[in-house]
């Protein structure tokens, strides 16, 4: 059976619930017949419960851009899962680049939240991807394995069937720079094998990879059309109404 994609958008540190709001009145009537793919948006954590309301009745879902592992406790800045759910969320975004490049995330930290996240409902969206040097290098592969395997550590069972994966070479996130279809499929296999040898040949094969990477409306569709390619995290192309759209529809 072939697998629904999710176009997921990646606000990160832009907008205010004024402007969340805006986004959402320009952005629903442009989706509303849309019923192909699956849409998340992952705005700040302040803009949550204005997009939540905008979002109601609608088929776009809500998401974080990040969580902590522990249900709650003295961790000044921190946001649980249960605190998610409870403001409408169903997504998270887990392990992005930006956080393990600027907030020191590691396979170890991902792979905790995964496990919390999944436990408490949400659909995670695990990010990976290699830097540029560790492309040049021909290290791709190898990076994708470790990551993959830090990730899925102890991970089983059914509550892993909402687990997403995002394939986001660092090398194309807000760069323009974008992996070619092919690469890009290439990579998402690797991550599909590591899946298949943790989590077993089924759930593998359900598994969503989405590709992340300067995603924008004029290389959607190539990017779309590839089997391997279950949809996209998309960054600075979804911060506006018309081109996350754009992307949507392809
Ligand atoms: C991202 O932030 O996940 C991302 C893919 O960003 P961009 O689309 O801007 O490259």
């Amino acid at each position: 059976m072939p697998r629904k994609k999710l176009i997921a958008a990646n606000w990160k540190m832009y907008k205010t619930p004024d402007q969340a709001r805006e986004f959402f009145r320009a952005f629903l009537p442009l989706v509303a017949s849309h019923t192909r793919d699956e849409i998340a948006v992952c705005p700040p954590y302040v803009c949550l419960p204005a997009a939540v309301e905008a979002a109601k009745g609608s088929k776009v879902a809500i998401g974080g851009q990040n969580m902590y592992w522990e249900q709650e406790g003295a961790f000044t800045g921190e946001i649980s899962a249960p605190m998610l759910l409870a403001c409408g969320c169903t997504h998270v975004i887990i392990g992005h680049s930006e956080r393990r490049q600027y907030f020191g995330e590691t396979d170890d930290t991902v792979n905790k939240k995964l496990e919390r996240a999944l436990e408490a409902g949400l659909t995670p969206i695990v990010c990976v991807g290699e830097v540029i040097q560790e492309r040049e290098a021909g290290l791709t592969e190898e990076v994708l394995r470790r990551q993959c395997n830090g990730a899925f550590r102890g991970i089983s069972g059914e509550k892993a069937a909402r687990l997403t994966v995002a394939y986001e070479p660092v090398w194309a996130i807000g760069t323009g720079r974008t992996a070619t279809p092919e690469l890009a499929a290439e990579a998402h296999q690797v991550i599909r094998h590591q899946a298949a040898k943790a989590l077993g040949d089924e759930l593998a094969s359900k598994l969503r990879i989405l590709y992340g990477g300067s995603v924008k409306p004029d290389n959607a569709k190539a990017l779309m059309s590839q089997e391997e390619i279950d949809g996209a995290l998309v960054g600075g192309a979804s911060l506006d109404a018309k081109s996350f759209a754009g992307i949507v529809k392809y």
